[in-house]
């Protein structure tokens, strides 16, 4: 039989599947919850204007270095206070086996992101109430151009600076020919060329299978784990890197910094307005009071979240064109099938999810959908019907 794969043991979700994901939404929510919370409480009970003058004191009164010093007690403050969930999450991924690091290096990789999260955001909320000084009624345009061009070049530089913070990378170019000459070949007919595969060194950390596109212009590069490469096989593992493929064929990083470069307009736009509001109501003296930083958090909060399900379906379209794409690409689905059922067993992830889960949080059609897909696919074709969407 032509579907074979698919009527194998091995696309039954594992028993752990279950539990593993709703344990890991729960954390979600609740990590969400008290970041929210917190940025809730230092609004109303006047506790940021304590910390924006113990701010100000520290930074001997001077502007700039006293927004950074709030910046830096807000987000030490909340890392405390998420802390301990983090903490279970990492347990949690121990507990289930698909993490294989230990407590040091987590510790270590958790101070790396929060310096790179409190440099990020210093940047950021530098520019953004320098400019808010300079031209209190116009900052959020401007702020939103230069926020662009950082977001663009941080796209550009991720596989090259920050990826590297945390995991190995190598280039897979010379210890494999077989795959070299199948990449080249998928590369041939996309007719475009793509710069670099990388293996990912993610075993070091954990069980579970990746592969990405990342990058932007002479970074761009498909990156594949090596819990991939190592336990694939060669069809298999063109499959994935044919739908990777596929991401780059339809420019998706690009579409992508387009759709939140228009959020992000939006969301100026809005942070303006709520600032503007919140002085006229004396909540503040003036916007360049970063006391009411918070506020701006809060309102990027809620944006996101009521844009969640959008972009997560944005995202699904993505993945389902990148999986057409590889369709299309290799000789048989059925590689494709089984990569989708080996990641499912590996990942944890839960081939069919209830239909709201997936809509909220999934950012890719559930395993079920995408090999249903292949296979609704492969009939087309043996038929000569045109291959329809996946429903
Ligand atoms: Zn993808």
């Amino acid at each position: 039989m032509i579907f074979a794969a698919s009527l194998e043991p091995t696309d039954q979700d594992s028993p752990q599947a279950r539990p593993y994901n709703r344990w890991q939404r729960w954390l979600g929510i609740a990590d969400f919850a008290i970041g929210a919370a917190f940025l809730i409480v230092l609004l109303i009970t006047g506790w940021s204007g304590w910390l924006r003058d113990l701010a100000l004191r520290r930074g001997f009164q001077d502007y700039a270095l006293s927004v950074f010093i709030y910046l830096f007690f807000v987000l030490f403050i909340g890392k405390a206070l998420s802390l301990g969930l983090d903490y279970y999450g990492f347990r949690l991924e121990r507990r289930f086996q698909l993490s294989t690091q230990k407590l040091r290096s987590w510790l270590w990789d958790e101070a790396k992101s929060f310096l790179l999260g409190l440099g990020m955001a210093g940047v950021v909320v530098e520019l953004l109430y320098f400019m808010i000084r300079q031209s209190p009624q116009h900052w959020w345009i401007f702020t939103w151009a230069i926020f662009m061009g950082l977001v663009i070049l941080l796209a550009q530089l991720a596989p090259v600076l920050l990826f590297p913070i945390f995991y190995k990378f190598e280039p897979l170019e010379n210890d494999n020919e077989d795959l070299r000459r199948r990449l080249v070949q998928l590369s041939q007919r996309a007719g475009t060329r793509v710069r670099g595969v990388y293996r990912w060194k993610l075993s070091e950390k954990s069980t579970k299978a990746n592969a990405a596109l990342a990058g932007l212009g002479s970074t761009r590069r498909i990156i594949l784990a090596d819990t991939l490469l190592d336990n694939y096989d060669p069809e298999e593992i063109e499959a994935v890197l044919a739908h990777e493929l596929g991401h780059h064929v339809h420019r998706h990083i690009l579409k992508s910094l387009l759709v939140q470069a228009g959020i992000a307009f939006a969301g100026f736009w809005l942070a303006n307005l709520v600032l503007h509001y919140a002085v006229d109501h004396h909540m503040f003296e003036e916007l360049s009071d970063f006391a009411d930083l918070p506020l701006l958090a809060i309102t990027a909060t809620v944006l996101s979240v009521l844009l969640l399900p959008a972009m997560n379906a944005y995202s699904r379209f993505n993945e389902r064109e990148a999986d057409r794409y590889a369709f299309e690409s290799i000789s048989s689905v059925a590689p494709f099938i089984s990569s989708m059922n080996k990641l499912a067993q590996q990942n944890l992830a839960e081939r069919t999810p209830s239909k709201w889960i997936e809509w909220l949080f999934h950012s890719h059609p559930a395993i079920s959908r995408r090999v249903a897909a292949a296979e609704a696919w492969e009939r087309a074709q043996n038929s000569g019907v045109p291959a329809g969407k996946s429903s």
